[in-house]
């Protein structure tokens, strides 16, 4: 039967396909595609073999093991070959790997498995000749691995000499080499920390650990290793019979075993087993794909044999793909509650970590230049656990050629204000804070909150309620709320309704300090807010004072004196403040009243220890006769005012000039 030139064509496609993935993940240890859509393409073409068993070729990928060695590396033949598995997605695929188990072996009986998680590494071979380390090998093509011994001695885990009584000449011991996830973290935040690429998953990490030239760099790097299986043996008088025998010898010998491995008897066991450590994925210390099942009676892995590259008496029971490829059709600004503009990619959706990812958040300008995510960029998805989905690599040979780097607005995208990156956060922040869309309820939330106008009865739910109806949009509607908007709310009657009123009216009665605060800017702090208050007397002086004038004030550093003017400089805050005080918001003139005094506006500091009253008795009493009271001496103090033990405060003063006087003075001031 003649077949279809479409299917040839295709066969060669997916030939050509995988193997130029398995060179880049194996032998590059950089895969430009995720393992989800390169398992989709080898069981493509294994299902197109099967139909079509002329196109199965031996140079088929699927009669292969992936890599191939790299010549940086001397070459290592494996005494016996280090095999692949084979894979099964679902469980009725399991059931259908136990039946043939069965089939083969012709037999009608449970089976009994030995069951461990499928670790997330890279295979090695330990030889050990006469209990001692000799080599170590990578799998490599499964006939010629790459010799990685002197960087295997550099793992902990690895004993360098096989302890116990019973030594055979001979033992290989395989299993795979990984980075935990914790490890993984901290090398990648160590790569970003020194300009270096982050790896894409432990894996890959893993693997271009192990594979260096340099065996400092694989010291330096978190690996560890938990063995599964044997290799070659010489010189053993009592050959283990079972898999679990084996194990429990290489446990003994002094190699780590997985302390998942359990023996599970029986289909349903197994399913149960893989339902469990699938719960418990998220919480092991190191990534896993899946479970493997092996049969555990060594006599019947014998006769079951392999077929090219997989055992018969094996599988791999895959969980679903913790990383996927997808496309950025665009990148989005959101803005957080309290104005951070965030980046995020939207995606094509995309199946992974068990859900359906269509946003990715992209963090902030940073990490965008340092992934150089653009536009229309197929990237490599990542969602594991709870952990919200990020794209953690640009494949940039798919990249349009119209790409252009991405840069996050100066503007805010919802109200159009300054968008502003404060020094020392990575994050830009949008300065519309009383007026944004975005912010409004975070806003209003904080305006009526206790510290601020302590408006009482209007909780965070009513205040979202109001803004959801579209009854109010800033802090200043509040005051033009009827009884009868605030009664129709849910959940508030009548009564309620006319309580809240009154207590907004109430509220409009306040301080100077409490109004600044409630304003809500930017590391303006209860404390901050009673130092301006203090010291600037008036709302018309703080809006007039420049960076310069607030620099002086306790609490406000450089930071906090440009959100100050920001703030006041938009015309939309501005508007806001003035329907505040049409509103009818005010507070006492106390402060005011001491315009008159001889010390208004004066600038005083206090040193040493005063002995009549306390400092912020002191304090309290000069910023009511209208002075100001400053933390640190220059040239623009006109008194300094020293109790006992005053130390450089009053050298300062000294050296510059200024008039100094002690307590008394001070309290004749105050009297
Ligand atoms: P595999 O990873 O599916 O299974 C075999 C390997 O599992 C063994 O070699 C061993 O290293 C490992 N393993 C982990 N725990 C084990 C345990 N308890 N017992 C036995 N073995 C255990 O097969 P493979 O041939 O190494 O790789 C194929 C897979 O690699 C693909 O399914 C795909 O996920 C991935 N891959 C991805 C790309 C890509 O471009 N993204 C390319 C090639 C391969």
């Amino acid at each position: 039967m003649t077949i279809p030139t479409k299917l040839l064509a295709r066969k060669v496609e997916l030939h050509n396909l995988i193997n130029k993935y398995n060179y880049l993940y194996y032998t590059t240890d950089n895969p430009e595609v995720s393992d989800s859509e390169y398992d989709r393409l080898f069981r493509e073409l294994k299902q197109l073999e099967a139909d079509h068993p002329a196109l199965l070729t031996l140079d088929s990928p699927t009669q292969r093991v992936g890599g191939q060695v790299l010549d940086k590396f001397d070459q290592v033949t494996h005494a016996m070959s280090m095999l692949s598995l084979d894979n099964v997605f679902d469980d009725n695929e399991f059931l259908a790997f136990d039946q043939r188990v069965k089939d083969w072996l012709n037999t009608g009986d449970v089976q009994s498995y030995i069951a461990e998680p499928k670790l997330d590494g890279l295979a090695i071979s330990l030889r050990y000749e006469k209990g001692l380390l000799v080599q170590a090998a990578t799998r490599g093509d499964g006939s010629v691995g790459e010799d990685v011994t002197v960087n295997v001695r550099t793992i902990s885990d690895i004993p360098l000499t096989l302890q116990g009584d019973v030594i055979p000449d001979v033992i290989e011991i395989r299993g795979e080499i990984f980075m935990p996830k914790a490890g993984f973290e901290a090398l990648n935040q160590q790569q970003i920390l020194e300009g270096k690429k982050s790896f894409v998953n432990p894996r890959n990490a893993a693997a271009g650990s192990l594979r260096q030239l340099d065996s400092k760099i694989t010291a330096s790097r978190p690996l560890e290793m938990i063995c599964y299986g044997l290799g070659e043996i010489k010189g053993l008088a009592e050959m283990p019979e079972t898999h679990s025998a084996a194990m429990a010898m290489v446990a003994d010998l002094g190699c780590r075993i997985s302390p998942e491995l359990q023996a599970v008897s029986g289909v349903e066991a197994c399913l149960v087993y893989i339902e469990q450590i699938g719960e418990r994925r998220d919480n092991l210390p190191y990534d896993i794909d899946g479970v493997v099942f092996k049969v555990d009676n060594l006599q019947l892995q014998q006769r079951l044999g392999f077929v090219s590259r997989a055992p018969r008496w094996a599988i791999a029971h895959k969980f679903p793909a913790q990383q996927e490829i997808t496309t950025v059709e665009d990148i989005e600004i959101q803005v957080g509650r309290t104005g951070a503009l965030t980046p995020v990619a939207r995606l094509k959706p995309v199946f992974v970590g068990g859900v359906t990812v269509s946003n990715a958040t992209l963090h902030n300008q940073d990490e965008i230049d340092r992934k150089d995510v653009r536009v229309g960029d197929t990237v490599i998805v990542r969602r594991a656990g709870d952990v919200i989905p990020e794209v953690v690599q640009v494949v940039l040979s798919k990249r349009p050629e119209q790409a252009e780097p991405y840069r996050i607005p100066a503007q805010c995208p919802i109200c159009d204000s300054l968008a502003e990156r404060v020094e020392g956060e990575a994050v830009l922040r949008c300065t519309g804070g009383l007026y944004c869309p975005a912010q409004r309820k975070e806003a209003i939330k904080h305006f009526a909150s206790r510290k601020a106008m302590d408006v009482d009865g209007l909780g965070d739910k009513i205040v979202e309620q109001l803004v959801d109806e579209g009854l109010i949009g800033d802090p200043a509607d509040l005051f033009a709320l009827t009884i009868a908007q605030l009664a129709a709310l849910e959940r508030m009657g009548d009564k309620s309704a006319e309580n809240l009123v009154t207590a907004l009216d109430a509220a409009k009665q306040t301080k100077f300090a409490r109004f600044i605060y409630s304003l809500g800017i930017r590391g303006v702090g209860e404390a901050t807010a009673r130092s301006l208050a203090m010291d600037f007397l008036t709302l018309d002086l703080l809006k007039g004072a420049d960076e310069a004038a607030l620099i002086e004030i306790e609490d406000v550093g450089p930071v906090v004196a440009h959100n100050i003017v920001t703030f006041f400089n938009q015309d939309h805050n501005q508007h806001v403040v003035d329907r505040l005080l049409m509103a009818g918001l005010t507070w006492p003139l106390e402060e005011k009243m001491s315009a008159d005094s001889a010390l208004s506006g004066k600038i005083i500091v206090l040193t040493g220890t005063l002995e009549q009253l306390s400092r912020s008795e002191a304090k309290e009493k000069l910023l009511a006769l209208g002075a100001k009271v400053a933390g640190s001496v220059s040239k623009k103090t006109d008194y300094v005012v020293v109790g006992r033990d005053a130390g450089s405060k009053l050298t300062k003063a000294e050296i510059l000039g200024v008039t100094v006087v002690d307590e008394t003075t001070l309290i004749e001031w105050i009297r």
